[in-house]
């Protein structure tokens, strides 16, 4: 992808050596696998390619800051403080999309809210928020019973594969005894309840 500098004021290469400097290998491995399934999924929906590329490359740019970090920025920046009382699986999406700003000087709020709905959704998902949603679970890199069918599903309906993985992660959830943050809630009455 040739960036024309739309959401990111650099070239490609700068921006993937930015998120490489941030995170493990395994990580960065990861990412870019993201970034070819988003890019996939865009051309299959008619979606900017470039917008794709972008928001995967930095869905996990704030994966591995400690947990003071995200404190210190929910309060700098007026977020909900009740997600002071969650973990760095909320924070990295809703959280990270404030140090994306800050860092990578992307301000368009549609690379920004891909970001923020990345791990738990929302109730009206735009394109790019599902295109980044279903490659973080479909890449090529991940291997769990389902991905399979999450990634024959996504061949063919973006929107079913969302609602797809919307139900697999919380079931994933409440098998395991885990908490849910409520955002995930409504994800799931938008896009998985009939
Ligand atoms: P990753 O960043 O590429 O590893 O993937 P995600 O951002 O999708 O998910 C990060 C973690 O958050 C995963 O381990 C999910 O199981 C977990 N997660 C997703 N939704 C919820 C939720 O509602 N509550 C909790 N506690 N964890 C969640
Ligand atoms: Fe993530
Ligand atoms: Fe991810």
């Amino acid at each position: 992808v040739e960036y024309q500098k739309h959401y990111y004021p650099g070239t490609r290469e700068e921006l993937v050596a930015k998120v490489k400097a941030q995170v493990s290998q395994k990580r960065f491995d990861h990412i870019l696998g993201v970034e070819q399934a988003a890019i996939e999924l865009a051309k299959a929906n008619n979606f900017d390619v470039e917008a794709a590329s972008v928001a995967a490359l930095v869905h996990d740019y704030a994966k591995e800051r400690s947990a003071e970090e995200f404190c210190n920025v929910i309060k700098a920046k007026g977020l909900a403080p009740d997600l002071l009382n969650w973990n760095n699986f909320i924070w990295h999406g809703v959280v990270g999309a404030e140090i994306i700003k800050d860092e990578l000087k992307i301000t368009d709020d549609t690379i920004l809210n891909a970001v923020r709905h990345h791990t738990v959704g929302a109730p009206q998902m735009s394109t790019l928020d599902q295109i980044v949603y279903v490659a973080d679970f479909i890449e090529a890199g991940r291997d769990f019973p389902g991905v399979s069918e999450a990634r024959e599903i996504a061949a063919k309906d973006l929107t079913a594969a969302v609602s797809f993985e919307t139900k697999h992660t919380l079931l994933y959830l409440l098998n395991g005894n885990k908490t849910i943050y409520p955002a995930a809630i409504l994800t799931y009455n938008a896009y998985v309840a009939k």
